[in-house]
């Protein structure tokens, strides 16, 4: 494998510093790096030598293999009762006039717009509103199920949860029962940020807690259920604190096993309270991007968003841990572009979206929401009239 033929020659450099070097035999051997050994990583590793440790990391477990999935997006609202420092998509304080709130149906009809498409997934994730509480999402999602049984339902973060199980009166376990009885199919990863209370206290101090957003996860995982896990970086925190985050991931992972994918999201600093904290760099992503693969050596999966990042860097986040890029949108997504990322209307062609991942030399795997393979895409030649990307407008409250 020429992964591990790059991690022998980089082990044979005399000039690799002993602290990386042990580091590097260590992943050579499968052997779990401490908490200090990530921290490290961040201080002393450059972009290379974790490119080399990550991809050797990430061939080791897939291969060549990229998944994505053929998804849509369904935000209920931009209106939000918190005030996340870092929210570019909130629009409860400042301009309302350009805020939206969905009814049952409106979101009902935009799953039914894709009857007879081959669409796996819904990601149902917005703000946070009073009316949108625990009956409006037992009947939302059941209605989802009822009408195509086999449309999987990635929905709310523990953001939602934590606030309408309150607001109900009903604990966790509880709650996430309901959630799955009603059609509930995996929790997304968002909502996450930084765990530690010394940077959270400063960019979302009124949400759930770090602790309150994994006991969430661990509920639904001792259901049976699988989730992801994100992580907002590149702001205020520093890398130990990111190091924390992925600890506290890690022990979870442990315990569960239920935890399917780890997302790093980058922060972007347009149109939000923290838009004088500069943005972290290309490089900067890419080593991020190599250190979770490395760190969390219990995660299946690294997942890059194309729509946030940039078509250019997901298809170089490749060789440096990500094995999945996320989905096909259909612009159907605000939450990226209102942050100021490159893709104003996120949206590939399964066609775009698999010659993207080959241009790379890699292997295009669409998947469902699960990991199962939908389509091996490899040697798949697709038909001279594949529908082209669909958009449409969301509606704006005045
Ligand atoms: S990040 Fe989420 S919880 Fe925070 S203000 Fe924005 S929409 Fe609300």
């Amino acid at each position: 494998m020429e992964a591990e033929g790059n991690l022998q020659l980089l082990l044979q450099n005399p000039d690799l510093p002993a602290d990386l070097k042990h580091i590097a035999e260590k992943v050579l051997r499968s052997e779990r790096i401490t908490f200090d050994e990530g921290v490290t990583l961040y201080e002393q590793g450059d972009l290379g030598y974790l490119g080399v440790l990550a991809n050797y990391i990430r061939e080791k477990r897939h291969g060549d293999k990229t998944y994505f999935n053929r998804n849509f997006h369904i935000e209920p609202t931009n209106l939000c009762v918190y005030d996340c420092k870092f929210c570019s998509y909130s629009r409860l304080l400042k301009q309302k006039s350009e805020g939206w709130e969905y009814t049952m149906d409106e979101m009902f009809n935009m799953v039914t717009k894709y009857d007879g498409e081959p669409v796996t997934e819904v990601h149902i994730v917005g703000g946070v509103l009073p009316q949108y509480d625990v009956p409006f999402y037992q009947e939302l999602f059941s209605r989802i199920r009822t009408h195509r049984p086999e449309l999987h339902i990635k929905a709310l973060t523990p953001v939602e949860y934590h606030y309408i199980f309150k607001k109900a009166k009903i604990d966790y376990a509880t709650g996430m029962r309901l959630m799955m009885e009603a059609g509930l199919g995996s929790i997304p990863g968002g909502g996450a940020e930084i765990f530690h209370p010394e940077v959270r206290e400063l960019i979302s101090k009124d949400k759930c807690t770090g602790d309150q957003w994994l006991a969430i996860h661990e509920e639904w995982h001792k259901l049976g259920g699988r989730s992801n896990a994100t992580m907002l970086y590149g702001h205020i925190e520093k890398y130990w604190h990111r190091v924390d985050h992925m600890e506290q991931l890690r022990q979870l992972q442990d315990k569960t096993g239920g935890f399917q994918t780890f997302i790093p999201l980058k922060f972007r600093n347009q149109d939000n309270q923290m838009s004088h904290v500069p943005e972290s760099t290309v490089v900067e992503d890419l080593r991020n991007y190599a250190i979770a693969r490395i760190y969390l050596d219990n995660f299946d999966h690294i997942k890059a968003y194309w729509a946030m990042i940039s078509r250019t860097t997901a298809q170089l986040s490749l060789n440096f841990g990500v094995d999945d890029i996320d989905g096909t949108l259909d612009d159907t997504t605000k939450i990226y572009s209102m942050a100021g990322a490159e893709e104003q209307h996120p949206g590939m062609s399964t066609k775009q979206l698999v010659e993207l991942i080959k241009h790379v030399g890699r292997y295009p795997i669409e998947r469902d929401t699960l990991y199962n393979v939908v389509t091996d895409y490899n040697d798949f030649e697709f038909p001279e009239t594949e529908k082209k990307p669909q958009y449409y407008k969301l509606p704006v409250i005045n």
